[in-house]
């Protein structure tokens, strides 16, 4: 077996049978971007609810966008996804108290359309940020596709409102989270959609009716059902970039059911790279072991 060392050039890693596997990293502390290495991809993941924790941050376009900014600058050419803020179930918004986010169902893409001014803020600071790499922006929570319509159309007034203060702008291909189990589902109706990222995080609890990381059920015995689901749903894809950024792409355990499923894209945490990259290269790419391993 090759050292993966000299596989991995631009993130591109080979299977046991010569099917190229990309490994791109999830970044929750903007600074993590000095971690991206050259065996890396690029951003599969970053979580910018790391970002913007109070209101006042979601508020401040100038603040949000120098942080996009000095990613996608210290990313270079390799792409990044940074993804809408993810509010509301396990991640607070300080200043947001009157919403009612306890509510379970009231979070990521539902939040950001229910309290538009600050999709808004967020928008105009990637759209302005898009200029200086190569960025992609991801949709959290998506259920149904008018939920990725509407969220063009504030990225569209919000670049028109940004070409009328001459600010320079580009419009980054818009993808979504696939971690809504009837979305999964339902995929080939997600025709607005630039490219799918698989959360199985929030599939897994969707799917075992748990909440995460809940004490009550072993959501771990419900990986056969995700990751049946999971192969349906790439099936439905059309085609469409499909990658995964959830934990489970970074757990060796799940490493052959994903690629069974036909998972060719794997964002994980910098720590869990190497782990994923040695047993990418024991492994052909329908997920059974090669030979001699
Ligand atoms: C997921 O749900 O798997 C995911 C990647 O998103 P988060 O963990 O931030 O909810
Ligand atoms: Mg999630």
């Amino acid at each position: 077996v090759p050292a993966v060392d000299t596989q991995t050039v631009s993130g591109e890693l080979r299977t046991a049978d010569g099917v190229p596997i990309l490994i791109s990293i999830n970044i929750n502390d903007p600074a993590e971007i000095d971690a991206l290495d050259p065996a890396t991809a690029g951003v599969g993941l970053m979580r910018s609810e790391f970002s913007v924790t109070s209101l006042a941050d979601a508020a401040n376009e100038e603040r949000q966008e120098a942080i996009y900014r000095r990613v996608l600058e210290q990313a270079g050419e390799k792409p990044v996804i940074i993804r809408m803020l993810d509010i509301g179930g396990d991640k607070p918004l300080t200043g947001l108290e009157d919403m009612p986010i306890l509510e379970p169902g009231l979070r990521g893409i539902r939040l950001l359309l229910a309290r538009p001014e600050i999709a808004r803020v967020q928008a105009r600071a990637l759209l302005r940020a898009a200029v200086y790499g190569r960025l992609s922006v991801m949709l959290p929570m998506v259920t149904f596709p008018e939920e990725i319509d509407r969220m063009r159309e504030i990225f569209r007034e919000e670049a028109e409102r940004l070409g009328r203060r001459s600010l320079p702008h580009r419009m980054p291909p818009i993808g979504m989270m696939v971690e809504v189990p009837s979305a999964a589902l339902m995929l080939d109706t997600f025709g607005s959609a630039a490219f799918f990222s698989f959360g199985t995080n929030d599939l897994t609890q969707y799917l075992a009716a748990s909440a995460r990381d809940d004490i009550n059920v072993d959501a771990g015995k419900a990986a056969p059902a995700v990751l049946r689901l999971i192969a349906q749903a790439v099936k439905l894809a059309a085609g469409k970039p499909v990658s995964i950024c959830g934990d489970m792409a970074g757990d060796p355990r799940y490493l052959s059911g994903l690629l069974a499923a036909g998972l060719r894209h794997f964002s994980v945490a910098p720590a869990r790279r190497p782990a994923i990259s040695s047993a990418i290269i024991g492994l052909n790419a329908d997920g059974t072991k090669a030979a001699g391993e």
